[in-house]
This record gives structure tokens, sequence and C-alpha cells, in this order.
């Protein structure tokens, strides 16, 4: 039965790539836009032709405040989303659908309680934001920006991205689903170590590859970190290698290489 299933799964996907087939000048203009999907070796950016296809069947985009989506902008949002799934696979993103694309940033007031029980209210500027069960907002300016801004290792689709696999488990806490205790020891001890020095290195004011807003949780410091991993992965090597490893493994890719 289960090679039966196999090929059934396999011929629906084929269908779903072939009727989501990404236009070569499409692709090529999407390679050019983020270098660093266009850095991989050629059967990485064949597997991530296809699976940005599957991506672009299985999510339903749409434009907030009258932007209209159009398929450069699907297929940007696509290829670099499936990047950090490209081993993985994308059934690790199965656990939602919508994708609410906006213009810009978006203002947002939240409340939130204190530990004396006192109801603050703050006003927040959101690229991107990550719920669990969806939809997905991200800002398209950001997107659009997302080759420029590689080069200090900022990737607003990456980093969303990130945090549905480290929501994998139902929590956000900088660790995704991992196939043993053992393994999830061993990470949560890496990325504590590491976490806490950078902790350092930003109240000390000193540079480093990863954004500062990686500070706030280790949930943010594993999101920074996989942009990154993704975009700067030279620099992530040289500054943080335990780091480096833990997500390559975790992610069975070496981008740096
Ligand atoms: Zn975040």
């Amino acid at each position: 039965m289960r090679g039966l299933w196999d090929r059934l799964r396999r011929r629906s996907e084929q269908r779903a790539v072939e009727r989501r087939a990404i236009p070569d000048a499409l692709w090529q203009q999407t390679l050019a836009h983020y270098p660093f999907l266009a850095r991989r070796d050629a059967a990485d950016v064949a597997a991530l032709r296809r699976l940005s296809s599957l991506f672009l069947d299985r999510k339903e985009f749409s434009g907030a405040q009258g932007l209209d989506v159009d398929d450069a902008m699907a297929v940007a949002i696509a290829a670099q989303a499936c990047l950090p799934v490209l081993r993985i696979g994308l059934a690790a993103y199965d656990g939602f659908v919508g994708i609410v694309v906006q213009p810009d940033e978006v203002q947002v007031r939240r409340e939130f309680v204190d530990d004396a029980g006192i109801v603050h209210e703050v006003d927040d500027v959101l690229s991107g934001e990550a719920i669990e069960g969806g939809p997905m907002m991200l800002s398209w300016r950001d997107v659009a920006e997302g080759g420029d801004t590689s080069a200090w290792g900022y990737n607003v689709v990456i980093h969303e991205f990130a945090h549905v696999l480290d929501m994998g488990d139902g929590i956000a806490d900088g660790v995704p689903p991992l196939p043993s205790q053992a393994e999830r020891r061993r990470w949560e001890g890496v990325l504590s170590r590491e976490y806490e020095a950078f902790g350092r290195a930003v109240d000390a004011g000193r540079g480093t590859v990863l954004d500062p807003y990686g500070a706030e949780a280790p949930a943010e410091f594993f999101a920074v970190a996989t942009e990154a991993f993704f975009v700067a992965p030279h620099d992530l090597r040289g500054e943080m290698p335990a780091l480096y490893a833990l997500l390559a493994g975790y992610y069975r890719q070496d981008p740096a290489r």
C-alpha cells in the first residue's frame, strides 16, 4: 500500500508542479533579484523551483489595502519561503494556507499585562508576522528589498517562515520539532549558550552578523540566525561556527560551502 500511496502522491505533486510552472523569464528574474538563491548549485536551484511551484499551488495569497499580488510577487515569496525547507519538505508549512501581503510595514497597537497586573499599550511596526494556524503577514516593501538587505543578513520572508518551523511543535521557543529527546537537549544546550553570548555582545554594543532584535527571545534568535544562515552564510559561519553547524544539521544544507 505504501508504494501505491507514494506513487499517487508523486503523481499529484507532478500535476501541481505543471499547473503552477514558473516561466523561465520570471524564474531568472527572481534569481537575479535575490543573489543568495542564485548562488546555490544547479541541483538546489532546480529543486527550489519545483518546490516553489508546489508552494504556489498550496498557499493562498491576498493583497491588503488594494495591493495586487502578481505572479512575480508570489514567486519571490515562494522561492524565499521554500529555501529553508529544501530538504525538510513542504509539509512543515502545512499548518496554514493564507499569506496576506501588505504594501508596507504595518502599525499595530498591542496590549500586554505586566507582572504587576498593569495593562500596557504599545505601538509596534511589523514587517511580517507569523501566527500559529495563519495567516502569515508580509510587507511587500521589505520582501522586495530582500536582495539588497541580504548583505547584512536580513530577510523578512525567511525570518517569518523560521517562526513557522519553530511553531511546528506548538511552541515558539527557538526549538523546532526534532527527531528525539537527545537531539532536543543538544539543541537547547547550543542555542542557549549562543543566545546568551549574543545577548552580551548586543549589550556591549558590539556589531554582529545577526540582527540585534534576536536578543529579544530565543524564538527571535532562531529566526534571525536562520535569516543569516541562508542569506549571509559565510559571515555566520565565521562569527558563530557552533550556531552555523547546528542550523546546517537541522536544515540539512551547507550554504557557505
Ligand atoms: Zn520574529
